[in-house]
């Protein structure tokens, strides 16, 4: 029997840091709050971009000092984007089409 290739084990790390990298790309951490603000908010936004942007800088010191994460936290981190970013887009803040896990 032929051997099978061998499968390279997924590195979280560096998921993790493509899915920070593309968080940070995604939501408008850096807007003001005329952009944020608005007379129908369902959830407040602003509160939900400090959070999230928290939870980033959060992982990437933790990345820096060579944490290593579980596929839970990976999951868990992109299941909260996915949630704030629903929000957003109730909001009017972000458009539906921009998804933080979207694959180009
Ligand atoms: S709930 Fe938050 S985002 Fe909405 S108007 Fe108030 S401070 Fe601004």
């Amino acid at each position: 029997m032929a051997d099978q290739p061998r499968l390279r084990k997924p590195d979280t790390r560096t998921a993790l840091a493509e899915l920070l990298s593309q968080m940070r790309a995604t939501f408008p951490l850096d807007a003001p709050d005329s952009r944020l603000c608005n007379l129908d908010c369902n959830g407040c936004s602003k509160k939900l971009l400090e959070f999230l942007e928290m939870q980033i800088e959060d992982w990437e010191r933790r990345l820096g000092e060579g944490e290593t994460p579980t596929f839970g936290d990976l999951e868990k981190l992109g299941r909260m984007a996915r949630k704030i970013h629903r929000a957003l887009v109730r909001n009017g803040v972000l458009s539906p089409d921009r998804n933080p896990e979207a694959r180009s």
